[in-house]
């Protein structure tokens, strides 16, 4: 969305209202601009010129991924509702007449924190789970939204003017050491759950505001304007008392010595000076947040825009600290590191190593996959184990079984199920990582609540491990819900090798010699026409799993058999979409199912789109 509305030219960014009235000042009444919320993330202000006032109302991000100025009409985007309030007043003031554009030359005014971003998501996602290189970038990619907003709800705790928890006593020295400067101010976390306090000098003396935060998270001095964050609180009032004695003017620094100056440069008129913002980066920063249990939680939190069919993944936990449900890099599998040295990608496991479970996670015209303990002298992991059938001792099954080994053994993406050895003993095994919550489409025939969000998160994670076969030349040949598998509800990876081919870099394609037992609503019409399979094909599949997907386990195509498929897409039909399934995804999935295989879109412009499409919805 940010995107979308910094195009426009009535859009000024990270503005002050009095800026705001200054622009649409020298124009007449029906004036209007667009600028970013300061106090609600994700949020926008419009303000419109009427009779010679200016007014100016709050247009919040809802968490059903719609925008609405307070108590009024709900919009897909802000463009919507600008364009429904130039036809109606509807509790405006006036109609929304004339754009008040930008000066030639004027960009939209990008905030301080905004500016900073990007170096704080780097830094969490390094820290807080040690990745480099690749994983650090692909963990960004899928997980930007709950990333931009864990960033802007704990970015006060690296701030200079957060003393963390110290009583109102040991406030008060701290602010009265050194120059007793009017504006002084520190902000400290109080003993009650939730609640801090904004300390500030006023002519000598030592004031103490209340900062209370509610249960959906905001913070508001008594009687105040409310906050998504801290930092926005302080902001704000280093703008304007609105209530205070006094703006806040300088922060006070903590005793530690840590004299970052990210808190002045969220004080108006200064420069920023963010160089060394890092430098002094302690460990355990963040520390606030804990992970919650990843599934059959439904958020708690009383935000007034709560709806419980819809996933937020931030909740305030009951001592008042941010908690939130599990990201793909909180599990071990996201990254498996190897911790042991004798533990290879190559490598053999040995029987020893190997503990099998009686549950069993599925079965196959190979046999059966069941849950299993793999043990390295260093490291213990659950494991998926598929299991060939022993009384089926066709030399065929095996060569099968190993040749998706041998595909699997070269892959490594989080968003691909990784192979972790064969075993030889009473049986061929293949040992992969665990996705325990098993094949998508189950999992959502199950939860028919899960979110057109989540499911778009999800969807974008398997474009992402598309990309990477598309990239490295290998077909999948059976991409479908059934082979995505959940390792928790935000986390998918794709599986079943067992038909992929790795296709020659001069030759995109891989040609069967023969049909075979082919999922053929999956497969693309040059698949069933002329055994052709490229990654063109696998986009085709892709669009049908989209649909599985956006239909919550639906079966495709459903009670007709494999030659009527054909038939229908032949004459030019597709199926239609799934109820409730964004237009936007429609779309996409129709791109994927165009007949000519180099008009069809390739993974490398599906991913853009669907991570656009992800982040325009996620919170
Ligand atoms: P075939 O290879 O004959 O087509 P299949 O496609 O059913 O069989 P798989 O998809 O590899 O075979 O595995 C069968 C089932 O086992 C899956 O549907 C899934 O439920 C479970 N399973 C497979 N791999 C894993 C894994 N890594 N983690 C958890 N469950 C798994």
């Amino acid at each position: 969305m940010a995107d979308r509305v910094n195009r426009l030219p009535f859009f000024y960014g990270n503005i002050a209202r009095e800026e705001a009235e200054g622009y649409l000042q020298q124009m007449g009444s029906g004036a209007y601009l667009l600028r970013q919320s300061r106090n609600h993330l994700g949020g926008f202000a419009l303000s419109v010129l009427h009779s010679g006032r200016c007014y100016h109302y709050t247009i919040e991000r809802e968490s059903d991924e719609t925008y609405a100025i307070d108590g009024g009409k709900s919009h897909s985007s802000p463009m919507e509702l600008i364009d429904y309030h130039s036809q109606e007043m509807d509790g405006l003031v006036c109609r929304l007449l004339k754009p008040c554009n930008r000066p030639k030359n004027m960009q939209p005014k990008v905030g301080p924190f905004e500016d900073l971003k990007e170096k704080l998501i780097q830094e969490y996602v390094k820290q807080t789970w040690n990745l480099q290189g690749t994983a650090l970038e692909q963990a960004i990619i899928s997980q930007r939204p709950h990333l931009e907003h864990l960033i802007a709800t704990t970015a006060h705790e690296r701030m200079p003017w957060f003393h963390g928890k110290i009583t109102r006593e040991d406030s008060e020295p701290r602010l009265q050491n050194g120059p007793r400067t009017n504006g002084k101010f520190l902000i400290r976390q109080r003993d009650v759950n939730g609640s801090y306090a904004l300390c500030l000098i006023h002519e000598g003396q030592v004031m103490h505001y209340r900062i209370d935060q509610d249960r959906a998270g905001k913070f508001c001095i008594p009687d105040g304007k409310m906050f998504d964050t801290l930092w926005q609180l302080v902001e704000h009032y280093s703008y304007k008392p609105d209530g205070l004695l006094q703006v806040l003017t300088e922060p006070c620094p903590r005793p530690d010595g840590d004299t970052d100056v990210l808190g002045q440069s969220l004080l108006p008129r200064d420069t920023p000076r963010f160089g060394s913002l890092f430098q002094n980066a302690a460990g355990g920063f963040f520390a606030r947040i804990k992970i919650g249990p990843t599934l059959g939680r439904q958020k708690s939190c009383g935000s007034r825009h709560n709806t419980p069919d819809k996933f937020n993944p931030y909740e305030m936990g009951s001592n008042g600290e941010v908690t939130r449900e599990s990201l793909p890099m909180d599990t071990p599998v996201y990254d498996r590191t190897y911790a042991d040295p004798d533990e290879l990608r190559n490598s053999t496991v040995y029987r020893e190593q190997l503990i099998l479970e009686d549950e069993e996670l599925g079965s196959g015209n190979f046999g059966t996959v069941s849950k299993g303990i793999y043990k390295t002298k260093l490291t213990v992991q659950q494991v998926a184990v598929k299991i060939l059938k022993n009384d089926d001792d066709s030399p065929s099954m095996r060569e099968e079984m190993l040749r998706e080994a041998n595909v699997m053994q070269q892959l490594d993406n989080p968003y691909i199920v990784r192979m972790i050895g064969i075993c030889e003993a009473e049986s061929l095994m293949l040992v992969m990582e665990l996705a325990e919550l098993g094949p998508l489409h189950k999992f959502l025939q199950k939860n028919k609540q899960t979110s057109i969000a989540n499911i778009t998160e999800l969807v974008h994670q398997v474009s992402m491990g598309m990309k990477y076969l598309e990239e490295h030349n290998f077909v999948h040949r059976d991409l479908a819900a059934r082979n995505v598998l959940l390792v928790t509800q935000h986390y998918a990876k794709i599986s079943d090798f067992g038909l992929s081919k790795a296709v020659a870099d001069d030759q995109n394609y891989y040609k069967a010699k023969r049909h075979g037992k082919w999922p053929v609503k999956w497969y693309a019409p040059e698949c069933i026409n002329y055994f052709k399979f490229s990654t063109k094909s696998d986009v085709w599949s892709f669009g049908v799993f989209m649909w599985e997907a956006y239909s919550y386990g639906e079966k495709p195509y459903k009670g007709m058999k494999g030659n009527m498929v054909l038939q229908m897409i032949e004459s030019g039909m597709r199926m239609d979409a799934p109820p409730d399934c964004p237009e936007e995804m429609y779309g996409l999935m129709k791109t994927c199912w165009i007949y000519e295989v180099e008009k069809r879109p390739a993974f490398a412009v599906i991913e853009p789109r669907l991570r656009q499409y992800y982040y325009d919805i996620a919170q």
